[in-house]
């Protein structure tokens, strides 16, 4: 067995089989292995959760898109030139101060690549995947997000044919700020339901310079 594997606690794991997978695939020509981190390499660091907080920035501060995006999140993504693989079917669902939003895909790791990126470890661990169901708001309050018993908490389950991107609630504050500069405090958590948006701290932010 090669050096690749000595790490992998398991050389009978997924992991060792993907990889397994992978080289049978591109010793077949089936695949292109460049190509392979070509994509990656895109969605890690081109595309990543920035593109989301693009749309999430933009539906704060333009109602027009927001109802776009509520109702047709594929069209309202493309208006910002948001479109690519695993992205043909979104749906985006909002955060009120009645309802949060939390996404998951129980079955494996189906997740909105063209408005976050790809997904982080934990979101592909069983632990998060049963937990979120069995447990949503334990699992939150892990987070560091802790959910009034008067809110109600929603999980999506996503699939290859529906993906969710989490609208987060604007937080207070933040009336003086401009799109782009919403845009920054957008986090990729927020967006899973994992996390919420902070705004700039008094005494580090814009706010507190003023
Ligand atoms: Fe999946």
């Amino acid at each position: 067995m090669s050096d690749d594997h000595r790490h992998d606690p398991n050389p009978h794991g997924p992991a060792a089989r993907v990889k397994a997978l992978e080289e049978l695939l591109v010793e077949k020509g089936l695949v292109d292995s460049a190509r392979l981190d070509e994509i990656i390499e895109t969605y890690q660091h081109a595309v990543g959760p920035r593109a989301g907080a693009r749309v999430v920035a933009r539906a704060w501060c333009d109602r027009a898109f927001h109802r776009r995006l509520m109702t047709d999140a594929v069209a309202a993504c493309a208006e910002l030139g948001i479109a690519g693989p695993e992205g043909g079917h979104l749906v985006a669902v909002e955060n009120t101060a009645r309802v949060h939003n939390l996404v998951v895909c129980t079955l494996c790791s189906c997740y909105p690549w063209p408005v976050l990126g790809l997904p982080p470890a934990w979101y592909k661990s069983f632990a998060y995947r049963s937990r979120a169901v069995k447990d949503p708001r334990g699992l939150l309050r892990e987070f560091g997000v802790v959910i009034p018993d008067e809110v109600e908490v929603r999980v999506w389950d996503s699939s290859a044919e529906q993906r969710y991107i989490v609208i987060p609630e604007r937080p207070a504050g933040t009336k003086s700020m401009t799109e782009a500069e919403l845009a920054d405090i957008v986090t990729r958590d927020s967006m899973i339901g994992v996390g919420k948006v902070l705004a700039p701290s008094r005494a580090g932010g814009r706010r507190g310079a003023r």
